[in-house]
């Protein structure tokens, strides 16, 4: 079968999708993403996504490339013709094709671009199999809350992480607080049991999966401690764990090659996957939105 994706305006068959060499996002990073998990035929935290999308717009005052309904007929579609039950749709947004200029072009039409692709159906068996995380230092600009396609500190940050073996890198800031990882928000339960994850601000992306997390767990009684905590206290954790659109829940076993508690996936993380799939099952995603930074 034939990918199908959606470049300004058109269905073309994937390799033949391209755009602009002047396209903003090529030359400066000018634009900004979403990637969207699909579970079972449905789209997972739309509406936190479609949020969190106008957010990051807002904050580069870069135009909405169609209309927030027209863009979700289009999420729907290219999942649709791609036969993807279980997988990612991708959206990118950019200022669009412009003379190169750093400053703001006065007549671009921002760029739109969809992909989409299966995955395996969530596996809470492979999810529960820990992995490891390194920890490195957050190089980052200061906007963490925007969700910009600008990921080199990312990419180098995730190939440091694979060049390691391990799964995911934590990165660092210069109080030797943990923000989150490359590509996913990191979680501790700390040796007094306490579960905690960044406080959403301008330090973290504020992840759909996250959301759901927090709801899921508030729903289930259990408290939490949303506030930055350090390597230290990471390294004292009885359990860890990273949340993504891709990663799901996903036990850490390991910070930079030293066990997390007793090396095992944690009880809480085992059953915060439980409550997570339940909620997303239940919910379709996080209700209570609307704080993205
Ligand atoms: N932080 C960063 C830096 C990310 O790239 C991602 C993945 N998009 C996340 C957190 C997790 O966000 P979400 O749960 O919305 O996938």
């Amino acid at each position: 079968m034939s990918r199908i994706a959606y470049v300004n305006g058109m269905y073309v068959p994937h390799h033949e999708a391209c755009v602009h060499i002047e396209d903003r996002g090529y030359q400066f990073a000018d634009g900004v993403y979403e990637v969207f998990a699909l579970h079972q035929g449905k789209l997972v935290g739309e509406k936190g996504h479609m949020e969190r999308l106008a957010h990051s717009l807002a904050e580069l005052r870069i135009d909405w490339p169609v209309s927030r309904r027209a863009l979700a007929v289009i999420i729907a579609q290219v999942a649709r013709r791609n036969h993807v039950r279980d997988g990612l749709v991708y959206l990118q947004i950019t200022r669009g094709v412009a003379r190169r200029d750093h400053s703001f072009p006065e007549d671009s039409e921002s760029a739109l671009v969809l992909t989409a692709r299966r995955a395996p159906p969530l596996d809470k068996e492979a999810l529960r199999q820990g992995v490891d995380v390194i920890t490195i230092p957050d190089i980052r600009w200061k906007r963490h809350d925007i969700k910009s396609v600008s990921l080199l500190p990312n990419i180098l940050g995730k190939q440091q992480a694979r060049e390691a073996g391990a799964y995911e890198a934590w990165m660092v800031n210069d109080d030797a607080m943990v923000t989150e990882g490359t590509s996913s928000n990191a979680w501790i339960v700390t040796k007094d049991g306490a579960l905690v994850t960044h406080n959403a601000s301008h330090a973290i992306l504020n992840g759909i999966t996250r959301l759901s997390v927090l709801e899921a767990a508030a729903e289930a009684g259990l408290g939490f401690e949303e506030r930055p905590f350090s390597v230290d206290e990471a390294m004292q954790a009885k359990e860890a764990f990273v949340t993504s659109s891709t990663s799901h829940v996903k036990a850490v076993t390991k910070i930079d090659g030293q066990s997390v508690g007793n090396g095992h996936v944690g009880e809480l993380t085992s059953r915060l996957l439980d409550l997570y799939v339940d909620f997303i099952e239940a919910k379709g995603g996080p209700q209570n939105t609307g704080a993205w930074n």
